[in-house]
């Protein structure tokens, strides 16, 4: 199946080889950039419309844009529809000299009360995907929500994406974070990703150029966004025999982790062999609480919002952990949570 638009086959024009490849802004975008309209929003900055359907907005709240609904405001925001427009944003923020942050579905961020200085770009509407049928491929835009994704690709018994079932993020933000569930991770499957520079040059990245491990890519250090990737699954197995597997992991995941509040999943990585719930359980910590936020009883390892929780409690309760664990255990627990922004010292 190809869903495809104008974007697409401009974000296709790099063949699919391991090798840097580069192409520049074009022309188009920075004449639309040199004049942008101004939108009068009462006490606000005004917003700023770069293009039809793509304007940039100020103090948006990160508790609507993270899975932890807490966090102050996005300085400023704004969600491309195209790559055109994404090239623009970046452009506008180099112009204006603000920092840049790309957001998927913010499943993994811990955003400051304070909120964020400079453009948080969303990639929300970025969310074409084309599969090869002849060769196993799948390339998908940045914001593909995964768990759809992997419930399309098992339909045609391809295998590989299955842990992904139960994973609530972008394909952005797996592929930042190298996502992994179940034995399973994005670094297994990943043929390349197409990434955007701040001056706008694309490059294709090979997985050892993102040097993937638990959890972990390069591209964690920020500086280049993730705009597609393509996937290379094994093809020729029984679509039902592929779906039950993943229906058996999303149950098994239903029943030990907790969903009924916001969080960000597991909290911190498993400092294998150990795992890092059952270091936190056995320090006694399940139910341990922070203002609002709490450890959750099912599944230590993920920090609740309960209802009333700042990113300043969420934070102090991560210290905490760290701390105690590291009392008990003499084991340092790191933060698989993105946290971004200023934070007090707990
Ligand atoms: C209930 C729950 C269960 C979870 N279970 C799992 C699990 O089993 N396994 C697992 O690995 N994770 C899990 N997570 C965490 C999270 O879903 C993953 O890390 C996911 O890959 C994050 O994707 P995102 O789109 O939400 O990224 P975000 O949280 O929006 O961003 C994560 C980081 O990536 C950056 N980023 C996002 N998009 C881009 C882009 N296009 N280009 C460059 N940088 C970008 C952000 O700036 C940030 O630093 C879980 C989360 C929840 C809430």
């Amino acid at each position: 199946m190809t869903l495809s638009n104008s974007t697409l086959s401009t974000l296709s024009t790099a063949k699919p080889s391991s090798s840097h490849h580069s192409s520049a802004y074009n022309n188009s975008t920075v004449t639309n950039l040199t004049a942008p309209t101004l939108i009068r929003a009462g006490t606000l900055p005004d917003a700023i419309v770069l293009d039809e359907n793509c304007v940039i907005k100020p103090q948006i709240a990160f508790t609507r844009l993270t899975s932890f609904q807490v966090g102050g405001a996005a300085e400023w925001f704004i969600a491309p529809r195209t790559l055109e427009q994404l090239q623009m944003s970046l452009q506008w923020a180099a112009s204006e000299g603000v920092p840049v942050t790309m957001l998927g579905r913010g499943s993994n961020l811990l955003v400051s009360d304070k909120g964020l200085p400079g453009l948080v770009i969303s990639t929300k509407h970025l969310k074409r995907i084309e599969f090869d049928h002849e060769q196993g491929l799948v390339t998908v835009d940045a914001g593909v929500y995964l768990p759809p994704l992997a419930r399309q690709i098992a339909q045609f018994g391809w295998q590989g994406f299955e842990w992904a079932v139960g994973v609530p993020g972008t394909i952005g933000g797996a592929v930042v974070m190298n996502a992994g569930a179940h034995g399973g991770s994005v670094s297994d499957t990943l043929v390349n990703a197409k990434v955007l520079l701040p001056d706008g040059t694309m490059q294709i990245l090979t997985p050892e150029e993102m040097a993937f491990r638990y959890r972990t890519s390069n591209l964690q250090s920020g500086g280049r966004f993730v705009t597609q990737a393509t996937f290379k699954l094994a093809m020729g197995a029984d679509p039902i025999a592929v779906e039950s597997q993943m229906n058996h992991w999303y149950d098994q995941r239903k029943s030990s982790q907790p969903y009924d509040k916001p969080s960000c999943g597991s909290v911190f990585r498993n400092p294998e062999p150990q795992k890092a719930a059952w270091l936190i359980e056995q320090a006694g910590l399940k139910g341990y609480q922070i203002g609002g936020a709490k450890v959750a009883h099912r599944h230590a390892n993920f920090i609740l919002n309960c209802g009333d929780a700042t990113a300043g409690d969420i934070f102090r309760l991560i210290h905490h952990v760290r701390s105690q664990v590291k009392a008990q255990w003499d084991l340092e627990l790191h933060p698989e949570v993105r946290m971004l922004g200023a934070f007090e010292a707990a």
